[in-house]
C-alpha cells in the first residue's frame, strides 16, 4: 500500500476520502469565515460529501476525542518535562492550544469522520495508480 492510498494521507492533506485528490474543504481551516465548510461534491470524482442530512453531527465525537487526546498529552508532557509549572499555568497553556487549534481540530474531526464511511477508490482518481492498467480504469 502506497502513502497516497492511506486514510492518513486523506486526513493530513484534507483531501477527498474517495479519490484522495479533490479538495474536501472550501478553504483553509484558519479561514474563519468558511471554517469547516465542505464542497458539496468532489471536483475530481464527483463524490457527494454529505451522505445524508446531519451526516457530520457524528464528527463531534471525533472532535471530543481529539480534544481529550491533545489536552491529556499536553498535561502529561508538562508534568514530565516542566514539573515546576503551576496548575494555573498548565490550564492556561492547554486552553490556549485548544482555542488556537480549534479550527484545525474541527476540520480534522470532519475529515476523520468522513474517512470512517468513505473508502479510497483508485479507479476514481485522476492520476492512474502505477499498478493499474488502462483496461482496469
Ligand atoms: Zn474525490
Amino acid at each position: 500500500m502506497q502513502w497516497k492510498e492511506t486514510k492518513l494521507y486523506s486526513v493530513l492533506h484534507l483531501k477527498c476520502p474517495v479519490c484522495h485528490e479533490g479538495e474536501f474543504f472550501q478553504a483553509h481551516p484558519y479561514n474563519l469565515s468558511k471554517v469547516g465548510d465542505l464542497h458539496e461534491r468532489c471536483s475530481v470524482c464527483v463524490t457527494k460529501y454529505e451522505k445524508e442530512i446531519g451526516f457530520y453531527t457524528g464528527a463531534m465525537y471525533v472532535s471530543y476525542a481529539i480534544g481529550v487526546a491533545v489536552s491529556v498529552s499536553m498535561w502529561v508532557a508538562m508534568l514530565v518535562l516542566l514539573p515546576e509549572l503551576g496548575i494555573i499555568t498548565q490550564i492556561v497553556a492547554i486552553s490556549l492550544v485548544m482555542v488556537i487549534g480549534g479550527p484545525l481540530f474541527y476540520a480534522l474531526s470532519k475529515i476523520i469522520w468522513a474517512n470512517f464511511f468513505f473508502h479510497y477508490d483508485p479507479s476514481k482518481a485522476r492520476l492512474p495508480h502505477p499498478s493499474t492498467t488502462p483496461e482496469q480504469r
